[in-house]
């Protein structure tokens, strides 16, 4: 097995390491209090309190009431779920209008209502990676069940204009989702004030376990459970509860919360540094959606006249976790669905590599994984010398 000393972790938004303080607190969930928290008894009653305080916190960092959160046993499940339910809520609406650059979460499940016969709109974005709101706004017709548009691009880390999207759909009267994954716990959300009808997260994308995740339902808007059984989640999710991992989920929002300005200031920074280092280093790189509203965790390159998924073996070789953009599968090279709509040349999509930071990286890691990578892109130009590098030399 590999080790964690042994690595530099880049790839916070694939997932990430447990806090230890969320360790701590989930730990006795697994071990002494074991009750179900439907019992009626006084040590069920305590797992229940447990919940419940969960519950608060994962709507503090949301800035929502805690009546309108219901736990979920992933991200995905919970982009599932509000899609599932605003078809569910009218059959006479049954169109969704989502985006090009969606997580597999929201963009295959569109794929699949498509074919059972639901209406899906998928709108383009820029170069930047940014939304056409009034493409949007257009695509919306008195059958439109649902929006869902994400907040933060799991791969550039674009953020989209929710609150301004919310209002369009307040506006036309329709559902409002946004999958908040990679947003919740890196950037502030207050939802108290806002239109929007449902947001996900995802406990191991803000370190926290994997297999829990969260949808916020705004207390006003319908909802139609997708897993139907028990009473649990105020009968909007049926199954007993994944307590430990819900416990875990409420600390670990906690520590993001308190954490939420270091994130802006030490996390950006780190980022910042990463980004600048390698576009001075290494000729011929790019930042994809580097002019867009960002995420301050996340950078894209592009590297002319390289493939990433040889870079990606190389630096596993040097014990660097990062993620590209392209992927070799069953002999032809697959590129980013994100990049090729943001219109990346096939090039620039097949050299695409994602480097995302967190607060448990330091600037000794930034630094080492600059000089490795700079390294890296130069061997793999001189093993392919036929690579055209057309900017390489204005550089
Ligand atoms: C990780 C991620 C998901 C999926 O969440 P899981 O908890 O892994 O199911 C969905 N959307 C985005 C943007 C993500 O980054």
């Amino acid at each position: 097995m590999i080790s964690r000393e042994q690595i530099i972790y880049l790839d916070n938004n694939a997932t990430t390491q447990l806090d230890p303080a969320v360790i701590e607190e989930m730990l006795p969930y697994l071990t002494d209090y074991y009750g179900n928290p439907s019992s009626g008894y006084a040590f069920g009653a305590q797992v229940r309190r447990a919940i419940d305080l969960a519950r608060e916190r994962v709507a503090a960092l949301l800035g929502c009431e805690p009546g309108e959160i219901v736990f979920t046993s992933c991200g995905t499940e919970a982009n599932n779920a509000a899609l599932n339910s605003a078809l569910q809520l009218d059959p006479a609406r049954q169109h969704i209008v989502t985006t090009a650059v969606e997580h597999s979460a929201t963009f295959r499940h569109c794929e699949v209502l498509s074919k059972r016969g639901c209406l899906v709109t998928t709108v383009g974005v820029d170069g930047e990676g940014n939304l056409d709101l009034e493409e949007l706004e257009s695509a919306l017709t008195p059958q439109t069940a649902i929006i869902s548009a994400m907040w933060a691009n799991n791969e550039t880390g674009v953020l989209f204009p929710v609150e301004k999207i919310a209002e369009i759909a307040r506006r036309k009267r329709v559902l409002f989702h946004t999958d908040a994954i990679q947003a919740a716990g890196k950037i502030p959300i207050r939802l108290a004030n806002s239109t929007i009808n449902s947001l996900s997260l995802s406990a191991h994308k803000l370190h926290g376990p994997k297999g829990v995740g969260a949808l916020y339902v705004n207390k006003r808007s319908a909802f139609r459970p997708s897993l139907l059984g028990g009473s649990q989640e105020n009968n909007r999710r049926a199954g007993t509860e994944n307590v430990a991992s819900i416990v875990a989920l409420g600390k670990a929002a906690e520590c993001a919360m308190a954490a939420l300005e270091d994130e802006e200031t030490r996390v950006r920074a780190l980022r910042d540094r990463f980004e600048t280092s390698v576009l001075e280093r290494v000729p011929g790189s790019s930042v994809n959606g580097g002019r867009a509203a960002r995420l301050p965790n996340t950078t894209n390159f592009s590297f002319a006249g390289i493939q990433s998924d040889a870079a990606l073996m190389m630096l596993d070789r040097e014990r660097i976790c990062c993620s590209a953009g392209s992927a070799c599968r069953t002999g032809a090279i697959e590129s980013s669905r994100v990049l090729r709509a943001m219109k990346l040349s096939d090039e620039g999509a097949r050299g695409s590599m994602r480097f995302s930071f967190s607060r448990f990286n330091t600037e000794a890691e930034v630094d080492k994984a600059v000089e490795i990578l700079a390294q890296v892109i130069a061997k793999l130009r001189a093993l392919s010398p036929a690579a055209r590098m057309p900017e390489a030399a204005a550089v």
